[in-house]
């Protein structure tokens, strides 16, 4: 029975699985480019791998595509994907804002980490629905060989330029498949994207945040802070209890002093929280640190009740921040028409009867 899953190997353990076959060891180089650059779905795809040696490279590789279980579009292009897992399970990604991202020739893509999640944030409909499990690196790196397939047959022909890991799940708390996902897609002979256009978003889990400043210096990372206070950010993101805000900014201290890269720190902005006394809080918790802070107005999840606030009070809350010298953005609303906006990921299968469905 076939044990390595075909997607989630490295070309090193590719060579490896050709060697203990009696391969030749470029038949791993060929491998690996069907696999992670042409992103083939079958074994019959790889046709300058005699059928033979396919039947021998199955009796340990096994490859598994996900399913396309849904495609939407939202009325501003962005595209939400909901696969199928082999155990019945399911997850989506996000395909960002397609049709004015092909003008600048740059295509971002949202992945999910966890069936699920377990920190179970107060805004966010992942959450709800509590932790089912960790995605494998196959699963992972999955999702962003599907929608490069995708794109890639479309006229004209467009490929996956960035990755946010802000989809479904606490990418680190799935480490390890997270750290591997990171380094396959990196690879020149496959994805070929650049570890600086890669960015991790994790709630707050201090000591991975100290780790991943030492074994990946090079990717993104963004803190889903929402509060310099602990009372809130307790509510908000409960992981708070364990990981309060003197560690994780400790944590984010000695992550800046390994790296020298700046944080992104995203604030969920609701019309609860958009007070003065908030924005003074945050800017006194992050002034002088190499930082930037990303304002993301709330999105709608039916069970959370929480408004987005008006313009002028999110403006009102840049300019105090930036009164401390802080760079400030706004995060631009995508997808939210079809729940594919930050925290609206659930990953449930509802069928609709008047839906249709597509497949890559
Ligand atoms: S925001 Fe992220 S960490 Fe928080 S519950 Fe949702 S998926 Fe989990």
């Amino acid at each position: 029975m076939a044990s390595l899953e075909l997607r989630g190997c490295l070309e090193k353990e590719l060579s490896e699985a050709c060697q203990k076959l009696g391969l030749k060891s470029f038949r791993a180089g060929q491998l690996f480019r069907w696999v992670q650059l042409n992103a083939v779905r079958s074994w019959e795809e790889m046709h300058n791998i005699p059928e033979s040696e396919r039947r021998k490279l199955q009796t340990m590789l096994y490859l598994s595509p996900l399913k396309l279980l849904r495609e939407q579009q939202a009325r501003d292009g962005t595209h939400k994907y909901l696969f199928g897992l082999e155990d019945g399970e399911c997850i989506e990604s996000v395909l960002m804002n397609y049709e004015r991202e092909l003008s600048r020739n740059r295509h971002t893509v949202c992945i999910s980490t966890q069936v699920g999640c377990a920190v179970g944030c107060a805004f966010c409909a992942t959450g709800l629905g509590g932790f089912r499990r960790n995605l494998s690196v196959g699963e992972i790196v999955g999702q962003v060989l599907e929608i490069s397939r995708s794109i890639a047959r479309k006229d004209p022909p467009a490929k996956v330029t960035n990755l946010v890991f802000m989809g479904m799940g606490e990418p680190l708390l799935n480490y390890e498949a997270v750290l591997k996902s990171l380094e396959i897609l990196n690879r020149e002979t496959g994805q070929n994207i650049g570890m600086r256009r890669m960015t991790l978003s994790t709630s707050g889990v201090a000591p991975k945040i100290r780790q991943l400043g030492r074994d990946n210096p090079q990717v993104g990372l963004a803190v889903s802070l929402h509060s310099a206070l602990d009372s809130v950010r307790n509510v908000l993101v409960p992981i708070n209890r364990r990981y309060p805000l003197r560690e994780l900014m400790a944590a984010c201290t000695e992550y800046i002093r390994l790296t020298n890269r700046r944080i992104t720190f995203e604030v969920a902005l609701t019309s609860e929280n958009v007070k003065r006394e908030s924005a003074e809080a945050l800017g006194k918790l992050l002034k002088g640190c190499l930082a930037h802070i990303n304002l993301i107005p709330v999105n709608p999840v039916a069970e959370t009740n929480m408004l987005k606030p008006k313009t002028e009070e999110i403006s009102q809350f840049a300019g105090i921040l930036e009164s401390y010298a802080i760079p400030v953005s706004i995060r631009e609303e995508r997808g939210t028409d079809i729940n594919a906006a930050c925290g609206q990921l659930r990953g449930q299968w509802k069928v609709d009867r008047n839906e249709s469905f597509s497949s890559l």
